[in-house]
């Protein structure tokens, strides 16, 4: 039997494993539990896919996540791994079959949607199997699924303890991209994992490039942000239906690819929109929060949010849809003030209990904080999931560290701003107290008599941008809350007295430049890294590819991945020898496509 790295390179074409996915695969080849919490494109999926192959027998797969199973059964049939899957998008002759090729033991790793694997029939399957000592592991994907708390909770995932009961000798492995201690727990708990041990990679997601700025005038700050990407994939989240669709619509008429996707669409055309996203290159999809789960696609390059996510978890999850083949990608924010008071009003006037309000508050002013930040945003997010960073961490890699925002002792300007909340009495937004400190006499301040106050025009010295970025700081301070009964008004906290009294400083970040003149320090590392004949070969290289993968009936990065091509056409490997040495070519597609990639090298 080959062992777990002669696997890795001959199946796989990867030279070394990365982070812990060695140690996994030892543990689950040894017949141990194992609980696996990795990031999004921390490389999951080999964890259990080699051990299944050194194992005797099968190893099911179980994941809730249909429309993935075909891809990631496409993608290792690319590779030469005999594998299948069972859910209800097979007819029931398709179904038998695949049964009648487990038994006989010609498949290696099975991918079963919970509802299938619950079956009093397919327990009977596995029941004869396990005889035949023939049942070599199971993984359960997408783990948290279990967790009664999160949104993707599945009743079925619950039963699924029934495995650790009827096969207690077949080893399994749960794996998540959920890194709470929580939802940890509640694994180890419910699945009855008792004895598993815990593996767990840094969360930190190197390649992705964190940029959060203020909203100033969103569609010229898009288009500036997404011409220079053209021809690459990406999503756009916004909060509603509505805004999904108008961006979407705007982006086309702008001249982008760009498709809506939310849960007011028809079924088909949401399911259209989605495949094209899969299937075509450089397709923008404008989607609400209900686009991502089953999203698999290793190439998309940048995660947009045009409005604030809920949560640190939330915002990391979904920005960590992009760049899950490690090259380099973008997780770029636009927010305001106005974003935490809506936020705020969903949980108010929510129907959820006040104990899980106040959780909610408090993620909430949590991602503030992360907004506001004047520090690194990397060093900030693997802080809030509990891996400590150095002091002064820089990455190198986050709007932050590549212009770092400058501070300024903004103490005055401060106290006006407090005072004017609190001389206003306390029942009004930013935007009215930004009026009264800049002298604004408009129709509103003349009614309430707020010409005469002390605090009128005191503040114009900053323009409207200043005070709005100096609000949005106190309330990420907590100095100022945000009360949405009355629509976002302000009313200062005790931590404010203080400050007001002048007894402690305020340094604050000094208004982002949104202008777009202070552009990115670091060229971006891309395609466009290729010049001239290599340039050419890469192009040709695509539509290769795009013609097989349209033969095969598969995502072009099931053929090779971006990241190959490029080492390709750089490269100009001139032996099968060479092109093997390639990350990402193994046996088998180097039997398939290797004569064919070499005469597209040689035509150059
Ligand atoms: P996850 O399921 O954790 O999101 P995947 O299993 O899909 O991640 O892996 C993400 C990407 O990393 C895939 O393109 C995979 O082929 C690649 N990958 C995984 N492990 C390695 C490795 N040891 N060396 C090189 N690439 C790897
Ligand atoms: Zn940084």
């Amino acid at each position: 039997m080959p062992s777990p790295h002669q696997i890795l390179q001959s199946v796989f074409g990867y030279s070394t494993f990365h982070g812990p996915q060695e140690a996994i695969v030892t543990h689950l080849v040894a017949g141990g539990d194992a609980i696996v919490l990795m990031p999004t494109g921390g490389g999951k999926s080999i964890c259990y896919q080699i051990p299944a192959l050194v194992r005797p027998g099968v190893g099911l797969v179980v994941s809730p996540l249909i429309a993935l199973m075909q891809d990631q059964v496409d993608a290792l049939k690319e590779l030469g791994v005999a594998a299948a899957f069972l859910n209800s998008s097979l007819t029931t002759d398709e179904a038998n079959q695949t049964e009648r090729a487990v038994l006989t033991g010609s498949i290696k790793l099975l991918y079963v949607a919970p509802e299938r694997l619950l079956t009093p029939r397919f327990l009977a399957l596995l029941d004869r199997l396990d005889a035949d000592g023939k049942l070599g592991l199971f993984a359960i994907d997408e783990a948290h699924c279990v967790s009664q708390w999160g949104h993707d909770f599945r009743a079925e995932y619950l039963q699924l303890s029934v495995l650790a009961e009827r096969f207690p000798q077949v080893p399994r492995v749960a794996l998540t991209a959920t890194a709470d201690t929580m939802t940890r727990q509640e694994i180890r708990d419910r699945l009855h994992l008792n004895g598993a041990s815990e593996f767990v990679a840094s969360f930190d997601r190197p390649n992705i490039r964190y940029t959060i700025a203020e909203r100033d005038d969103e569609h010229r700050q898009l288009r500036a942000f997404l011409s220079e990407r053209k021809g690459e994939a990406g999503i756009v989240y916004c909060l509603s239906r509505k805004k999904v669709d108008a961006t979407a619509a705007w982006l086309v008429k702008s001249g982008f690819q760009a498709l809506p996707y939310h849960a007011g669409m028809d079924s088909a055309d949401r399911r259209a929109n989605q495949l094209r996203f899969l299937r075509d290159e450089g397709v923008i999809i404008v989607a609400t929060i209900a686009f991502g789960m089953g999203i698999d696609k290793p190439d998309v390059r940048f995660v947009v949010h045009l409005d604030l996510p809920k949560s640190i978890e939330s915002y990391y999850q979904e920005t960590g849809r992009a760049g899950r083949d490690g090259e380099h990608s973008d997780a770029w924010m636009l927010y305001g003030l106005s974003d935490v008071v809506q936020q705020r009003r969903m949980i108010d006037t929510g129907e959820a209990e006040e104990q899980y309000k106040r959780v909610a508050r408090g993620k909430l002013d949590a991602l503030l904080g992360l907004c506001e930040t004047p520090t690194c945003r990397r060093g900030r997010l693997l802080n809030y999931f509990g891996e400590p960073q150095v002091a002064h961490y820089r990455c190198g890699n986050c709007d932050n560290c590549l212009s770092p925002p400058e501070t300024w002792d903004a103490s005055e300007p401060v106290r006006m701003a407090l005072s004017a909340i609190y001389r206003t009495g306390q029942r009004y937004g930013a935007a009215y107290i930004i009026d009264i400190l800049r002298g604004n006499a408009n129709a509103t301040v003349k009614v309430r008599g707020h010409e005469g106050l002390s605090v009128f025009g005191i503040g114009r010295a900053l323009t409207d941008l200043e005070w709005r970025s100096l609000f949005r700081q106190l309330v990420a301070l907590g100095w100022v809350e945000v009360d949405t009964e009355g629509y976002g008004t302000l009313r200062l906290t005790t931590a404010a007295r203080p400050v007001l009294r002048g007894e402690t400083p305020a340094l604050l970040r000094r208004t982002a430049d949104t202008s777009g003149a202070k552009r990115d320090k670091k060229p971006r590392v891309n395609v466009e890294g290729l010049a001239g004949s290599a340039l050419a070969l890469f192009e040709r290289l695509k539509a290769w590819r795009r013609d097989t993968a349209a033969a095969d009936n598969v995502p072009a990065y099931v053929i090779l991945h971006d990241r190959v091509l490029r080492e390709i056409a750089s490269g100009r490997p001139s032996s099968l020898a060479a092109l093997g040495r390639i990350s990402g070519i193994g046996e088998n597609k180097l039997r398939r496509f290797g004569e064919r990639l070499l005469a597209l090298v040689n035509d150059a």
